[in-house]
Order: structure tokens, then sequence, then C-alpha cells
């Protein structure tokens, strides 16, 4: 291992605004919780809250702030039925963080469950299959190199191209055209990125491969910070239809309970509650 890799290397998050910056704060827990060895580093938009900045900085190595980028691509969007993806945009602003060799972008929905470190000896771009069309990679975890350059490529290809989902995965799908049939060191085994709902849609495999799972991704506009949690039994009820299950949920609140919830401005925790 070469010297200075601690430095050079970081998980990468974002949030625009302070619902999402919980869901980076348990991230961020997680990873410390499973002894990463590299720095850890959170962009936010203007929609994050002074007060939550300073939570982040408690945790993170580096807050970094970015403008939301949107992808005017309302239509696009609409038909997704997801307007709100149009700030994942805002995800290609990883690739101006210059500072550091080589980073690992984790969305603020996923939580990590086993030391995941040894991602950085991939080569970008590197993500694992999308549940949905194991064609295309999902976004929400992909190994990277940041550049100037690479950023300016990214935004005249959406501008000129746009993206087919309305969001950064199809972008990003489009822009790394390669990915499923150029080098298979660039696919990332599923428990790197392992959909909430996997559980339901190939329950033997989920029961098979249970303990080798390593990074837990809540995809779908229900997340773990909207579920109720009861404190006297300490036990997360599960929302009917959004398909997460009950373990992982369970671990998210886990990890929010104990190492986000004691820290959090009060006043912060009863605004966000949904
Ligand atoms: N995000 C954000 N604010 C938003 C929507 C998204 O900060 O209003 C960021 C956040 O890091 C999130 C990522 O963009 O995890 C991708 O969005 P999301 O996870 O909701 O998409 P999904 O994984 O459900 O497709
Ligand atoms: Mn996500």
């Amino acid at each position: 291992m070469g010297e200075g890799r601690e430095q050079n290397e970081a998980f990468v998050t974002l949030a625009t605004n302070d619902t999402y910056a919980l869901g980076c704060l348990v991230l961020g827990s997680s990873l410390r919780r499973v002894g990463t060895t590299r720095q850890l580093a959170v962009m936010v938009t203007s929609g994050v809250s002074q007060s939550m900045r300073q939570q982040l900085g408690g945790l993170f190595n580096q807050v970094v702030e970015v403008n939301v980028l949107d992808s005017s691509d309302t239509c696009n969007l609409e038909l997704l039925g997801r307007p709100d993806l149009s700030v994942t945009f805002t995800k290609f602003h990883c690739w101006r963080l210059t500072q550091y060799q080589k980073c690992v972008f984790m969305d603020a929905d996923t939580l990590v469950v086993q030391n995941v470190d040894e991602l950085f000896d991939r080569e970008e771009l590197s993500a694992a299959p999308d549940a949905g069309w194991p064609d295309c990679f999902n976004s929400g975890v992909f190994v990277y190199v940041p550049s100037e350059q690479t950023y300016r490529n990214l935004l005249s290809f959406a501008v000129t191209g746009g993206s087919f989902d309305g969001g950064d995965q199809g972008l990003l799908n489009l822009y790394f055209n390669k990915w499923a049939t150029e080098d298979i060191g660039k696919h990332l085994p599923f428990t790197f990125n392992v959909v909430s709902q996997a559980f339901y849609s190939y329950l033997p495999a989920f029961k098979q491969f249970y303990d080798n799972i390593k990074v837990v991704h809540f995809i779908g506009a229900v997340k773990p910070w909207h579920h109720a949690y009861n404190t006297a039994s300490r036990t997360v009820t599960q929302l009917p239809g959004t398909g997460h299950s009950q373990q992982f949920l369970q671990m998210w609140w886990n990890i929010f309970m104990d190492s986000v919830q004691p820290n959090l401005d009060p006043q912060l925790y009863e605004s966000e509650r949904v």
C-alpha cells in the first residue's frame, strides 16, 4: 500500500437539505464504525442549515459547499415520477474534489455494514449493476478519479445528449458506456450496493449471501428517515409498500439513535422529522 492513501483517498457524499444530511450522518457514522482509514467528505448546497453543517463537520473531514445543478429536464424527470432527482446532477461536482487522488461516491441513503476500503484499489468508473436493469450500473456507489476535465466533459455531455432518465444515473451510464462490456474489474459485486428490496426480488440469494453484504442502499422515494421509530421498544415501523427490509431499516435506525441523534440540535431534529 502506497504512502498517504489515508490522506489522498476519500469517501464522498452529498446533501442538498437537512433531511438528506441526516442520511449523510448515518452513512458517515457507519463508515467510522467499520474503521475506514480514508477521509470522509460531504458536499452540501445552500439548502443545508448552518447548524447541520456544524454537525456534519464533527464527523466528516471536509464539508464542501457546491451549487445546485439542475438538469432542466423537467419533462423526463416527471416521466420518472421523481422531479426531486434533478438535484442529483449536483453529484457531478464530486469530480471537482481534486485534492484527492481517488474517491468513492456514496448516496446519502446508503449504509455501510462492513469495511469497504478495498474499493480504492478499483479504477474509474467502477460500480455495481443496477437491480432494475443489470446492464446499467447503479450510481449510488461508484469509484472515480477527481478531475476538472472529466467534470467539464460530463457537463457538456449533459447539455448535448441529456440523460435518458433525467437523473445522474442515466447520464453517467451513457457517458461511461463501456462499463457493461469492457472490463469485468469495473463491475463491483452486488454486495457493495444491495438495494434494500433485494430480499423481495430474489429471496434465496438474499439468504445465501446475506453475510457478505457490505453496503445497503435504500433506493426509492421513501427513505429510512421517513419511518416511525418507537423509542421505548427501540424498533422501527416498516411502512407498507416501500419494500425496504425491516432488518436493514433497523440497522439504519440503530446507528441513527446511537451515534447521530444524541449530538443533534433538538430543534433541527424536531423540524426535520417527517
Ligand atoms: N440528494 C439530495 N437531495 C435531494 C435528492 C437527492 O441531496 O433532494 C442526493 C443524496 O445524496 C441522494 C442522492 O442525491 O442519496 C441520490 O438521490 P436518491 O438517493 O434519493 O435517489 P435513489 O437512490 O432513490 O434513486
Ligand atoms: Mn440513493
